[in-house]
């Protein structure tokens, strides 16, 4: 699969972040709520795994209810982490997250120091809109600490937290098939990384076999004379019904194709969870054994 890779990016980040872990207390990684595992990073599971986590399933409003649900389940069987589902912005959003990790993080010994936090998301998965609500009104006042960088702030929400953004970009790090063509679907990778209509194709074909109500809902397909269509069928479809239409009448596939694209990004399709647990687990295992 053609995804563009940025090895330079990803060392240098992946020392500064191995860095700050060092001097933190906990570590929030912000997810994506359609796509959990896949808008992880296996790189910062390593690097932080002796820190205390938050996993915030973000974009909740975006995501299927149901699965995030699970999700939930399966985070919180994980040793020393918590977790939380939101929208970034609802007004509780910040005061549910501070209050999340000073649960996790109840006593430092009886340090008498602040709570530090790094909080780390690989693009697009909402991290900035997070730390402006965490902010509010406060200004974003960050350290004069040597070595603290621009693009590593301390902001500081509170006498007694603080919070560090991540130095660095964290590039999503695609592990299996799958978790590169719902990053793609879900706007997280580069729109040059993967062909758009093969992308909308895979999550046609995913939505077909999950969500087909959905799917027919959106599009106003009649399924009756053709119950099993095809992705193409439905790509042809939309294109139709949405006007993706060359001269000629001919459809227009690479329209259509960013149709669905950003209809599912923007949740006009509905609330779309792209991975289970389960899922995901069974993806692993045929990676792995590939
Ligand atoms: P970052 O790259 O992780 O810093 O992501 P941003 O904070 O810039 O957010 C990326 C996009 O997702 C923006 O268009 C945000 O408005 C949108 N966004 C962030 N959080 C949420 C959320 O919880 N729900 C929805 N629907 N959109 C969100």
């Amino acid at each position: 699969m053609a995804i563009q890779w940025y090895p330079g990016h990803m060392n240098k980040a992946k020392k500064a972040i191995a860095e700050r872990i060092k001097s933190v207390d906990m570590v929030i990684e912000v997810l994506d709520a359609r796509l959990p595992a896949s808008s992880a990073n296996p790189l910062l599971a390593k690097l932080a795994a002796d820190k205390p986590k938050l996993k915030i399933l973000n974009k909740q409003d975006l995501a299927d209810p149901e699965r995030t649900v699970l999700w939930l389940t399966d985070y919180r069987a994980q040793p020393h982490t918590n977790v939380l589902a939101l929208d970034a912005s609802e007004k509780q959003a910040a005061s549910k997250i501070i209050a999340a990790c000073r649960s996790l993080v109840p006593n430092r010994h009886g340090l008498d120091r602040p709570l530090r936090v790094l909080i780390c998301g690989i693009p697009n998965v909402g991290k900035s809109t997070l730390i402006n609500g965490m902010l509010g009104k406060r200004s974003a006042k960050t350290g004069n600490e040597p070595g603290i960088t621009k693009a590593e702030q301390r902001l500081i929400l509170a006498d007694d937290f603080w919070l560090y953004d991540t130095p660095g970009m964290l590039w999503p790090k695609i592990i299996v098939e799958e978790a590169g063509y719902n990053l793609a679907a879900s706007g997280a990778v580069g729109r040059n990384a993967l062909d758009e209509e093969t992308v909308a194709l895979e999550l046609l074909d995913y939505l077909r076999r999950h969500y087909l109500s959905l799917l027919q809902l959106r599009y106003q397909a009649d399924l009756s004379e053709s119950p099993h269509w095809r992705d193409d069928n439905w790509l042809e479809w939309i294109g139709k019904k949405r006007g993706a239409l060359l001269s000629g009448g001919r459809i227009d596939y690479q329209k259509a194709a960013e149709r669905v694209l950003t209809d599912f990004r923007d949740g006009l399709i509905g609330r779309i969870t792209l991975e289970t647990p389960n899922q995901w687990a069974v993806w692993l295992k045929k990676g792995q054994m590939q």
